[in-house]
């Protein structure tokens, strides 16, 4: 919008929230619509960033068969709603789709390590057969593609419940409540930050280059080393406690983003810990509302 673009942002606010676009309510380049890419849409635009779908475990695996649904009908409509009027659609793909991987790190060419009726599938699978479906409608279509492989991002309007290893960790600190790792801890993550994010996808989307790109920060540490580094952050009196592990966890991951770097001149700017700081601040100030308001 600030580079003076109109845009329509579809939502089934599954996930999301409306409270994180009131402030463009009522501008003129603005346009909001509640509905369920599930169901078809008819729209007239020159790009589609095909970004729904939840992302956080708990809440991918609160309906898998929905899950499904999303990422292979809905992905199906943003195809066939790029091919009727011609627009360029970017697809939102996932560091799930190399599963537990056996490269490390996960260069693009890395096929994967899936388990197809696992607790993670519905996700991993949606998503590796919205990029079938993509090159599909490029190649049989002439649809113009880009995939983005986005991996653990985090940043401010992350929803208090997202259920994820970020906010989980912050809100506790926060709250002085036990930090809760799963499992024992050495299994790593790679954190970027969300504006980086966005940087990417619309280098991505602007480029000409239709392969997979992973998107993320390779600054990779265990689960345990983050613990310690948000509640370091944070400060408080939480302890660091240890939960049973969960079904599939995946051990180890860390983009490898030469394509990236190549092909959209793209790499992370912000570093894990002012990111994180950022982030921190955003909760404390969601608390701080939630407190108002119980007050
Ligand atoms: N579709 C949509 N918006 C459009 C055009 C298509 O939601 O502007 C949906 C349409 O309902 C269809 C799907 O996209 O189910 C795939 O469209 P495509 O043209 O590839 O398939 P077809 O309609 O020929 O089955
Ligand atoms: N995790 C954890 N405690 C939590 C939430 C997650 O130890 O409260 C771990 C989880 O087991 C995984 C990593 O943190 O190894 C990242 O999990 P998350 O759910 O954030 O996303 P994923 O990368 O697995 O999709």
């Amino acid at each position: 919008m600030k580079a003076g673009h109109d845009i329509t942002v579809v939502d089934n606010f599954f996930t999301g929230v409306k409270a994180n676009v009131e402030h463009w309510i009522g501008h003129a380049n603005f346009e909001l619509i509640h509905q369920d890419i599930v169901n078809p849409l008819f729209v007239e635009v020159d790009e589609i960033y095909h970004l729904a779908s939840p992302a956080s475990p708990p809440h991918y695996m609160f309906n898998p068969v929905k899950t499904i649904k999303t990422n292979t009908i809905g992905t199906i409509n943003m195809l066939g709603l790029a091919k009727r009027v011609g627009a360029k659609v970017l697809i939102a793909s996932t560091s799930e789709v190399y599963g537990d991987p056996e490269v490390h790190p996960q260069p693009e060419t890395y096929w994967g390590h899936v388990n197809p009726i696992g607790p993670r599938a519905c996700y991993d699978e949606g998503k590796r057969v919205s990029e079938t479906l993509s090159y599909a409608y490029a190649k049989h279509e002439k649809v113009s593609v880009r995939v983005a492989r986005i991996f653990n991002t985090h940043g401010p309007r992350m929803h208090m419940n997202d259920g994820r290893v970020v906010s989980n960790f912050i809100l506790q600190a926060l709250r002085n409540e036990p930090i809760t790792v799963y499992g024992s801890g050495k299994q790593t993550r790679s954190f970027q930050f969300v504006s980086d994010l966005v940087d990417g996808l619309i280098a991505l989307m602007e480029s000409n280059y239709t392969q997979p790109v992973n998107l993320g920060n390779p600054t990779e540490h265990t689960i345990n080393e983050f613990a310690k580094i948000i509640k370091d952050l944070v400060g408080g009196e939480s302890q660091i406690i240890s939960k049973s592990a969960v079904e599939d966890d995946p051990q180890r991951r860390k983009p490898d983003i030469t394509r990236a770097m190549t092909y959209l001149n793209w790499k992370p700017k912000v570093g894990l810990k002012e990111g994180l700081k950022m982030t921190i601040n955003y909760f404390k100030e969601e608390l701080r509302k939630s407190q108002n308001k119980t007050q």
